[in-house]
């Protein structure tokens, strides 16, 4: 299996930093291949701008999605974004190894991912979800957070974690055509007692030699939503559709 893991966090010393080298370790040891993108030891800039290409199609106006359209085309991606882009290419496992930061992805993840996930090369054309680029290819989160467990429930003060990396889970993997395997968590790492955080390493040691086999998320498929794009079945559950007039639909 070859995995690629986009590391993000500017400390060695973290427990991300553990993670990582835990995960590359049991993969080696298995005889798997792995290749690690370590943003910040790497200085990747995440500013997505007239740099991304070393082409220019519009002079006038920058328009990245055009951008990145011709710069497919004309296989003219600054050599930054070309390198990365061929892991994700190479890879059968993706791997975002991130610290929560204000809910969400931090800022130079965010800023690899929007150079990264370039239109034409990544998607486009009808190539989403699941009939994206890549189908076939497996991807997760790995994430610590600052805060305990009973906060990110169901009920919790900040809301279910599922909710938190849907837009990541969802809307970058499973956008992309990524089978998305259930997130790994690790709650509170700098409250938790030492042999609590060396069960956590152990538990993703296993975890990353089951990553073909490790449970995923499920979600709809494009055949499973209307013209409008609306889940046939809810369109159905609120009265207005299917029907092959969408416009008037639900007026
Ligand atoms: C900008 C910002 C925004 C944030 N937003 C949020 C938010 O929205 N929600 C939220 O819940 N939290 C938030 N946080 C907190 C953040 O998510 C946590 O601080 C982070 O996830 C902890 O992971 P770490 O790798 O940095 O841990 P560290 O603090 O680096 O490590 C935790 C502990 O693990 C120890 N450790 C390191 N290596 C090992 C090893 N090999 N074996 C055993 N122990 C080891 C360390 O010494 C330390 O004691 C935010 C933090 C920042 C800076």
């Amino acid at each position: 299996v070859r995995v690629f893991i986009v590391h993000s966090h500017h400390e060695p010393k973290s427990f991300n930093g553990a993670m990582t080298r835990e995960a590359c370790a049991a993969l080696q040891a298995a005889g798997h291949d792995v290749v690690v993108s370590d943003l910040y030891a790497m200085g990747f800039n995440p500013l997505s701008d007239r740099r991304n290409f070393v082409t220019i199609h519009n002079p006038d106006r920058l328009h990245q999605q055009a951008e990145e359209t011709y710069a497919s085309q004309q296989d003219s991606f600054a050599p930054d974004i070309k390198a990365e882009m061929d892991k994700l290419f190479w890879c059968d496992v993706l791997i975002f190894q991130f610290p929560l930061w204000w809910f969400g992805l931090p800022a130079i993840l965010k800023g690899w991912v929007d150079r990264v996930f370039a239109m034409g090369r990544v998607y486009g054309g009808g190539r989403f979800y699941d009939h994206g680029v890549f189908a076939g290819k497996r991807a997760m989160c790995s994430v610590t957070i600052g805060g305990s467990a009973p906060l990110y429930s169901e009920h919790g003060l900040n809301g279910p974690i599922s909710s938190i990396l849907f837009p990541i889970n969802h809307g970058m993997f499973y956008f992309t055509g990524f089978t998305v395997i259930e997130p790994f968590l690790v709650y509170a790492p700098a409250r938790l007692s030492q042999q609590d955080r060396e069960d956590h390493l152990k538990r993703y040691r296993e975890r990353m030699l089951e990553l073909i086999s490790a449970p995923t998320l499920s979600f709809p498929k494009l055949a499973d939503y209307d013209e409008r794009r609306i889940l046939k079945s809810a369109a159905r559950t609120i009265g207005c559709g299917p029907s092959p007039n969408a416009d008037h639909a639900c007026s």
